[in-house]
């Protein structure tokens, strides 16, 4: 038998605080987000996206971002990072008690105006002031790329343009970067190769995977991201989420998806799966919907043994 060689341990980052519930129309009370933040912090995730500090008319249901973030406070074990997109988001999330920001950008022109209502170029020039403001206080900065893989207005993303994004990354100091399939479009095999371009390319980068579902692609992706050594995930309880931006865009990948996946391959997540199904119920039943959930649909595959053994006893 070969042995194939995958990381023994991940890092899974919750991201259903700000890219779910940023997709939920329906207004979200306050003290329900800061509950439902609380009862993720028992599933022994250590990494969360709790919001986007967006101007409250972008996206008026996480316009409460920093009542959130103070909710959230005592939740010392966690590493809280939120998403900014200008200098005014970065100074209201650093005033919050931020330490982690992630920078908004597109790889495309065309997702960037539907997105940001602006070119990537000078989105990118506006992250100077952002950084400054960041390294004067001690807190850290990490950039994203939306639409890295495929672009619902302009189809395959090429190599060479993510590799001319995150040139500029590296060029402003910054050390992590979320390569985010926002709206479903990545292939395995795309995956495959992009990254390893990009591993060779930037050795000092460190990259993480944002997978949306929206496809039925994202755990396949994510085992092709695995392949490359990537050891950094987002994911989001229930699968909740999806860019409103995008058309079509859906769901996440669910963090008790991928953390099952994961730890069925023996590949620590420091997670705990019978919490995450827990949570993903709350979750379910509160907005009434999941995002796709394999684990709310078929339980882990672990909970069939049972009736595998039942089995074994009629047959005898
Ligand atoms: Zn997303």
């Amino acid at each position: 038998m070969t042995t194939l060689v995958l990381p023994s341990k991940v890092t899974i980052c919750e991201v259903a605080p700000r890219d779910g519930f940023q997709a939920e129309n329906k207004w979200i009370p306050t003290e329900e987000k800061i509950r439902i933040v609380r009862s993720l912090a028992n599933t022994g995730v250590r990494s969360m996206e709790i919001t986007s500090f967006v101007h409250p008319r972008a996206i008026p249901q996480l316009k409460d971002a920093a009542e959130v973030v103070r909710g959230a406070e005592d939740l010392t074990n966690i590493k809280f990072r939120a998403l900014v997109p200008n200098v005014k988001g970065a100074e209201r999330a650093i005033d919050a008690g931020i330490t982690k920001l992630k920078l908004m950008l597109s790889a495309t022109d065309s997702h960037s105006l539907s997105n940001a209502n602006s070119l990537v170029e000078d989105a990118q020039n506006g992250f100077t002031p952002i950084i400054e403001l960041a390294e004067k206080n001690n807190v850290k900065v990490g950039g994203s790329i939306s639409v890295a893989w495929g672009c619902p207005y302009e189809g395959k993303v090429p190599l060479e343009r993510i590799i001319s994004i995150v040139d500029r990354y590296t060029k402003m100091g910054i050390e992590e970067v979320s390569l985010a399939d926002t709206t479903g479009m990545a292939n395995p095999k795309q995956v495959y190769e992009y990254l390893g371009v990009l591993k060779n390319e930037f050795p000092k980068m460190e990259f993480s995977m944002h997978l949306h579902n929206t496809r039925g692609m994202a755990l396949a992706n994510a085992f092709a991201a695995l392949q490359q050594g990537i050891v950094l995930f987002d994911s989001s309880i229930a699968g909740l989420g999806g860019c409103p931006y995008a058309p079509g865009a859906s769901g996440n990948v669910a963090t008790e998806d991928l953390v099952h996946a994961f730890e069925e391959m023996g590949i620590d997540t420091g997670m705990n799966l019978d919490s995450l199904i827990a949570t993903a119920k709350e979750v379910k039943n509160y907005f009434g919907h999941d995002g796709g959930s394999y684990m709310l649909q078929a339980g882990p595959s672990s909970a069939l043994s049972p009736r595998v053994k039942a089995q074994e006893k009629l047959e005898s």
